[in-house]
């Protein structure tokens, strides 16, 4: 099958007319983000705010033409919209090759997005390289220890590392020819952006796009039956993280830290986010709290001790855990072999299976209605 190129698909597109502008949809600008990898292509197509709902069937034109190309396995076109004032909001659900255009998240839960799935969680930190997806690979590890059905979702668009860190490669397959499988590996089920695209493809993502992404990685995958899908979201508390936050049906989120930002109050803007969308935030993992040396097995309270319990104590939520700066985890987490599976011993894991249990006994208190389904506002 011969290689699909970008100009192809350009020239392609230029044959589907935007019924407002009476331009072909490139000449009129519109075509955003387009990425061709193996044959799978994405892109976005702009629209005004408003006319979302009636764009549909220019959305599947350019979507049924790209996809018919020779050469094009799959083809996700989603329609995006700029809000007045410069910030961006989805003006219509994901698609992708045969699915219809998405509902807003049902405020009562997963709703038609996740039926089988029983909770969310979010796990999110307030700025990036604290080792926030180290911890969610390990807290997921963790919960399936626990013998829970378990799935993670790869969230991070800026930078999916889960294909790596769960030792994947390849693609999902679609059984059904409708939903993706999602990939597999040390029984837990695994759905990242990073399968579509490599890590090292620089992409730039506007809101309605990291959206859509989400969204589609929700609904268009096939997950099954699951107790806890754990999100690995985008790190940082700008807008595309708030407007995820809201549009997830979460039942609550994990924030990690090191020991420095916790000082620098970055864990207290993630746990501000979340409170802003009435997400109920379980608590604080501390990373990198100590160093934990490989010669002696000796712990170092580097930066003190207790500083983050007692913010976290401050700023009126639980402190889940704390997880040692170590080679092993470093290792393990790049090498695709978690800690908690490869060197289920050591204490780090028992470190990591602690922090799953606390973090299941307040899924469990959600669940049992001790606290409020979270609300979710669509902007
Ligand atoms: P984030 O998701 O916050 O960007 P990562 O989980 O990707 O952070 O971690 C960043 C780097 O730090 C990775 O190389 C990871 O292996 C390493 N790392 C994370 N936590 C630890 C730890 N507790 N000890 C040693 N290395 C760690």
């Amino acid at each position: 099958m011969p290689d699909i190129t970008n100009d192809v698909i350009i020239e392609t597109l230029k044959s589907v007319t935007d019924p407002l502008s009476g331009k072909d949809v490139v000449s009129a600008g519109m075509i955003q983000g387009l990425q061709t990898r193996d044959g799978n292509v994405a892109f976005a197509i702009e629209v005004p705010a408003d006319k979302g709902g009636e764009m549909e069937p220019l959305r599947k034109e350019a979507e049924d033409k790209v996809f018919a190309l020779s050469g094009v396995v799959s083809a996700t076109v989603v329609l995006t919209a700029e809000r007045e004032g410069g910030a961006a909001q989805p003006s219509a659900a994901p698609a992708g090759k045969q699915t219809s255009p998405g509902q807003p998240v049902s405020p009562k839960g997963q709703g038609d997005m996740l039926p089988g799935v029983k909770s969310i969680i979010a796990v999110a930190s307030g700025k990036g390289g604290v080792g926030k997806s180290t911890t969610a690979i390990n807290l997921a590890m963790g919960l399936a220890a626990g013998g829970r059905k378990v799935g993670i979702l790869d969230a991070d668009i800026y930078g999916p590392s889960m294909p790596r860190m769960m030792g994947l490669s390849g693609r999902p397959n679609s059984a059904d020819g409708k939903t993706l499988d999602p990939m597999e590996n040390y029984g837990v089920k695994v759905m990242s952006i990073g399968f579509m695209v490599d890590e090292e493809t620089p992409m730039i993502w506007r809101g309605p796009m990291v959206q859509s992404a989400l969204e589609q990685m929700m609904r268009d995958v096939n997950w099954g039956e699951l107790d806890v899908l754990v999100v690995d979201m985008p790190p940082g508390t700008g807008d595309a993280q708030l407007t995820m936050a809201q549009r997830v049906p979460l039942a609550g989120a994990v924030i990690v830290s090191t020991p420095q930002d916790i000082a620098l109050l970055d864990a207290r803007k993630g746990l501000n986010m979340f409170r802003k969308v009435d997400v109920p935030v379980f608590g604080i993992v501390e990373n990198m709290s100590y160093f934990l040396c490989p010669d002696n097995g000796k712990r170092y309270d580097i930066f003190g001790h207790g500083g983050a319990k007692r913010e976290a104590e401050r700023m009126g939520v639980d402190f889940l855990g704390e997880v040692p700066i170590e080679i092993a985890i470093r290792e393990h987490s790049d090498n695709g072999t978690p800690i908690t599976v490869s060197q289920p011993d050591s204490q780090s894991a028992a470190n990591y299976r602690e922090i799953a249990e606390r973090v299941w006994a307040h899924i469990e208190k959600g669940q049992d209605g001790g606290q409020a389904a979270p609300k979710i506002v669509i902007q």
